[in-house]
């Protein structure tokens, strides 16, 4: 009996402790609500880090800029000054929104074989470790320059100022936390092969422990060197020498486990690099104004194109599944188009009037039907034609740059986060590395990872996203702004590569026809289709009742995991804000605001 009420009296403990796990993952901090300002992250170390910011006065620029530096020490397998993202600013002053261009670029030397296995010319490398652990995938890094050209043109702090957390941290050094130790335990044999990433990232050839402390103390004096000397230090001094050598001879152990191709990268691409000022892609949907990132992200055409589709069903007033399963037969549709049609802009003139037409999305929406298209799994949507709904023959307005300027000129896996301030300035940006671990190599003596994001390129051709010199390889990343007519702002975005965008969206409609609040549209079930056949979803969505009534409709829902993990701000007409990050999704998220409610 003693025995049974000891075994009770355990099973009770560990579930408690179980519970608070969970709690200190961020359960608890995945959502605030309050005035002042608002952070929402994957992590609540980099959350008060912008919080801070906005508490000395700082506004959301500033705040976003200091969230990513933190970002790219505490989640460096994501994110950092080895790679690029995409910036979305609604600046409440002039009511505009604005975006930013940091994504990486193909160095000069680039070109369609660049991936080839030179033991076998007539096939490229596998994908993983080898195309994605080298130095051809690594483009010109855009981070930094994002940072110079958005604090430019909104920022009230210091480059310097706005580091100085981080490099304290950095310095200091933080606990090592689950999801840290899972992604370096997953590529333990990728990091082993470099000897600078085994140095930083691996203890005596292991993941680090739980709760052990992680240190990093050359990315704090890369930080310092940024500081000090801006955007130039990076883009033309000691950093940028550092890369080039890295990227050219990559720092593999003796007999590295794979082949280990170079890259071709030179000063001359990392001195020409531009973060690009870029008007957003707006679309108008149930009056609700929907900004997001233009080419050469994917991340705001696609939802756009199917929101656009979407917007011919009463889908508020239908049956739940019946809703849902137009917006996946719309997923497929603009899929289609974004394979056939999207790539940069500088390279392809891609007819972007037709594909966002009103017009346009009314002739693709009559291919829809009110069920699943026959043997779905196998099924694959045909791109349309927008060429006849292109109201203006000129060249695309896509190539459009607000404006630009060179690193000379400015003397300068992924994360999503979203800052508001307390004037109601609006920061959604997601940057990343590409792989989780990006290339897998370390800049020796400089604490960072180089992306791998050239693989983000098709290797057909000819193609829209195939690798060209000097070309940006086209992205999903979605940072999205949304304007309500009531005056309410929202501002959204995820991590996921190609799934971001299916993310963003169920978020959108979620937020906007199902009328659900940020915290609880960012924890819904994910339905992600891509014109793959089968649709995937998370959450086990696939067993819950709309699931079944979604398979019932001949739609083929598979499960995974996870998909994405979100954040994002609601600023109401009245000033109150709303943060929310993941409940559940990669351990859990982060928001805070200023001045919480009570
Ligand atoms: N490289 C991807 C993109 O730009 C993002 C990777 C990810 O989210 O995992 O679309």
């Amino acid at each position: 009996m003693l025995r049974k009420l000891l075994t009770i009296l355990l099973a009770c403990c560990l579930l408690l402790a179980a519970q608070g796990t969970a709690m200190a993952q961020g359960g608890a901090g995945a959502t605030a609500r309050g005035t002042g300002g608002a952070v929402a992250s994957v992590d609540a170390r980099a959350t008060q880090v912008g919080i801070d910011v906005l508490k000395a006065g700082g506004n959301a620029v500033d705040a976003a800029v200091a969230v990513m530096a933190a970002l790219g020490f505490i989640e460096p397998y994501s994110c950092g000054i080895g790679g690029g993202g995409f910036m979305v600013i609604y600046w409440k002053a002039t009511g505009e929104v604005i975006t930013i261009d940091g994504r990486e670029t193909a160095p000069l030397s680039a070109n369609v074989d660049m991936f080839k296995d030179p033991d076998n010319p007539g096939s490229n490398l596998p994908f993983a470790p080898n195309r994605i652990s080298n130095g051809a995938a690594v483009g010109v890094p855009g981070t930094v320059a994002l940072w110079a050209r958005a604090l430019e043109r909104y920022g009230t702090k210091s480059l310097a100022e706005l580091l100085a957390p981080t490099i304290e941290l950095a310095e200091r050094g933080i606990e090592v936390d689950a999801v840290f130790a899972a992604q370096t335990e997953q590529n333990k044999a990728r990091f082993a092969a470099f000897t600078s990433t085994a140095e930083l990232y691996l203890v005596n050839g292991e993941a680090p422990a739980v709760g052990s402390i992680h240190q990093n103390p050359d990315l704090a004096r890369t930080y310092r060197l940024i500081a000090e000397g801006g955007v130039r230090a990076f883009y033309q001094g000691e950093i940028a020498k550092a890369i080039v050598e890295t990227v050219q001879n990559p720092p593999t152990v003796p007999n590295p486990p794979f082949r280990v191709i170079s890259g071709g990268m030179t000063l001359a691409d990392l001195s020409a690099y531009d973060a690009i000022v870029r008007r957003p892609v707006v679309t108008d949907y149930r009056g609700y104004k929907v900004y997001g990132m233009g080419l050469p992200s994917s991340g705001g055409i696609t939802p756009a194109q199917i929101l656009n589709l979407i917007e011919g069903y009463d889908l508020k007033n239908l049956d739940r599944a019946q809703a849902w399963h137009y917006v996946i037969e719309a997923m497929r549709l603009a899929y289609a188009d974004r394979g056939a049609f999207l790539g940069d802009p500088e390279y392809v003139d891609v007819p972007l009037a037709g594909l966002l037409s009103k017009e346009y999305a009314a002739e693709r929406r009559a291919l829809i039907g009110d069920r699943a298209p026959e043997n779905v799994a196998d099924f694959r949507a045909k791109a349309g034609d927008p060429l006849p709904f292109q109201k203006d023959t000129s060249p695309s307005r896509t190539a459009e740059r607000i404006e630009m300027a060179s690193s000379d000129a400015l003397g300068g896996s992924t994360t999503h986060l979203t800052v508001a301030d307390k004037d109601g300035n609006v920061v959604s940006v997601t940057f990343t590395i590409e792989s989780i671990g990006g290339s897998g190599i370390v800049v020796p003596g400089y604490g960072f990872l180089l992306n791998n994001e050239l693989t983000d390129f098709d290797l057909a051709d000819p193609h829209p996203n195939s690798p060209e010199p000097g070309k940006r390889p086209r992205s999903s990343m979605a940072p999205t702004i949304v304007l309500a007519p009531d005056g309410t702002v929202m501002a959204f975005g995820s991590p996921g590569g190609a799934t971001i965008i299916t993310t963003v969206l169920t978020i959108a409609v979620n937020l906007i026809d199902f009328g659900l609040p940020m915290d609880e549209a960012i924890a819904a079930p994910r339905i992600s289709q891509r014109n793959t056949g089968f649709t995937q979803v998370d959450s086990k969505f696939e067993e819950s009742e709309i699931g079944k009534a979604l398979i019932a409709l001949g739609q083929d829902l598979r499960g995974t995991a996870e998909i994405g993990a979100a954040t994002g701000i609601v600023i109401y007409p009245d000033g109150s804000m709303l943060a929310a990050a993941e409940p559940v999704r990669r351990g859990g998220g982060s928001a805070m605001v200023v001045q919480p409610a009570n």
